[in-house]
């Protein structure tokens, strides 16, 4: 008990320098792989507190890393700070009005989560220091979360090799441990190329690229029926061969996004609709090329950590939000619809409670939600290192993710609130880990056991390079 308080005071002295940062960056919001200021940001803070400081991880210009303490054991707490198009904002508005400019914002609140991480690791670093304890603590400062897959490129750089546990938290509406259920999933860009000739003169002289492509997703869409139900597969059409009708179509292109419960389902999937590929360009005579362009692996939990944080989240309670809060977080409530607001009740597995628009409990471990459907580069980390990762309440119940809402919230007092009750979370998390070998033997364990018979073998091709590109091509 007396570890937690002390961790927690930690926590509290150094916060208000952190929430200073996450309203910094905040105001500058940036698209993955371009988080340039973001990153100086982030990189000139861990300076400031005395970390170790490596710059451009696994050569990622906006990646760093800050490190303190000596020996073992090295825990890692992992931060983010991209943001999104279209999600500017005007702060703390109940009523969307985006922001002059070109209309970024941070719509899933990686402002708060970059702060909190790097919060939770200066505080496990003055722990350390004041009790002399042997044993590491890292900041991750991972770009691109955003479809950019970066912390899939670390692993594979190998930013990871020698870190013993891993932890990390998204913003979210209730105060809990993070289940692990995400899907694995791999970009891919399919280039058909074919021969244009005149669509009326001599059409049987041409071989249409944009016929292989329709040929393809009727293809695919057969084979929807006979794929695992939690799988999904998506695509966009990036080329459509041109704009005249009149000439046959020489190139097309079109980019799927796979989606499967694991590596091994993706990897078979993947097979599947290459072959539906092949068989679209052997039926139009045209010829087909894929492209790996970024891919993720689904997140592995780790039972022994997500013991020992649930353990300090009921020990800390809710986060202490008081009347005003729930007073600004119900205007943000009055402008979703009662269907939001149950859904993410739903979500976490509690019942429906009207007129509550901020977390005030703590999610038991072993409620379940609806799995969440979606993809993170987390997952990556989750193979090779044993990973835990908390939900911190910062929003009104029912906001959604990727909204004007989210972006809204991000730097009221409630917001700042929840990024301190989660950094106490993990750096609480960190010293269980720090003061007990037997829980990292354990964390360690429990990683082996997941991935026997399935061993880690990474979505990315050595070949395939981060999309460095993806936020400013047109
Ligand atoms: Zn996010």
């Amino acid at each position: 008990m007396q570890n937690t308080e002390e961790i927690w005071r930690l926590v509290d002295a150094s916060k208000a320098e952190f929430e200073d940062l996450s309203d910094r960056v905040w105001h500058m919001p940036e698209l993955a792989y371009t988080e340039t200021r973001s990153c100086a940001e982030h990189t000139a803070m861990l300076r400031e507190q005395g970390f170790r400081v490596t710059e451009k991880v696994a050569d990622i210009p906006t990646a760093v890393m800050g490190e303190a303490g000596e020996g073992g054991p090295v825990i890692a707490i992992l931060g983010e700070y991209d943001a999104l198009p279209g999600l500017s904002q005007e702060a703390g508005v109940a009523e969307q009005r985006p922001l002059p400019g070109p209309g970024f914002g941070h719509g899933c609140g990686h402002n708060l989560l970059g702060s909190a991480a790097m919060l939770a690791a200066t505080a496990v670093k003055d722990y350390l220091a004041a009790n002399k304890l042997p044993g590491r603590v890292r900041y991750y400062g991972c770009p691109a979360e955003e479809g950019g897959a970066a912390k899939g490129f670390m692993v594979r750089d190998g930013a990871f090799k020698d870190v013993d546990i891993a932890i990390s938290w998204h913003p979210a509406a209730f105060a809990a441990v993070q289940e692990a259920l995400s899907l694995a999933n791999t970009r891919i860009d399919f280039s058909f190329a074919g021969r244009a000739s005149h669509a009326a003169a001599a059409p049987h002289l041409g071989r249409s690229a944009l016929d292989a492509v329709e040929l393809m997703n009727v293809g695919v869409n057969y084979m929807r029926e006979h794929m695992p139900s939690d799988a999904r597969i998506h695509y966009a059409y990036l080329d459509a061969g041109g704009v005249a009708p009149n000439v046959v179509q020489p190139t097309a292109k079109v980019r799927y996004l796979i989606r499967a419960r694991d590596l091994v389902e993706l990897r078979r999937l993947i097979e599947r609709v290459r072959k539906i590929a092949e068989g679209a360009a052997l039926m139009t005579e045209t010829r087909v090329e894929a492209k790996v362009v970024s891919g993720v692996s689904n997140l592995l939990g780790n039972l022994p950590l997500e013991r020992a944080m649930q353990s300090n989240l009921d020990r800390l309670g809710p986060p202490p939000f008081d009347e005003a809060d729930r007073d600004k977080a119900a205007e943000f409530q009055a402008t979703l619809s009662e269907e939001d607001i149950a859904a993410a009740w739903r979500k976490m597995g509690l019942p429906v409670r009207k007129g509550v628009p901020l977390c005030d409990v703590v999610v038991p471990l072993d409620l379940k939600g609806a799995p969440m459907v979606g993809s993170t580069d987390v997952g990556d980390v989750s193979w090779v290192v044993p990973t835990v990762q908390a939900r911190g309440a910062t929003y009104a119940i029912g906001t959604p993710g990727h909204s004007w809402q989210l972006t809204a919230q991000g730097m009221l007092p409630a917001a700042h609130k929840g990024m301190v009750h989660v950094a106490k979370v993990m750096a609480g998390t960190a010293v269980d880990c720090l003061r007990d070998p037997a829980l990292v033997e354990a964390a360690k364990a429990d990683l082996a056991a997941r991935t026997e018979g399935a061993p880690y073998e990474p979505v990315l091709s050595p070949d395939v390079q981060p999309p460095f590109g993806m936020s400013t091509a047109a």
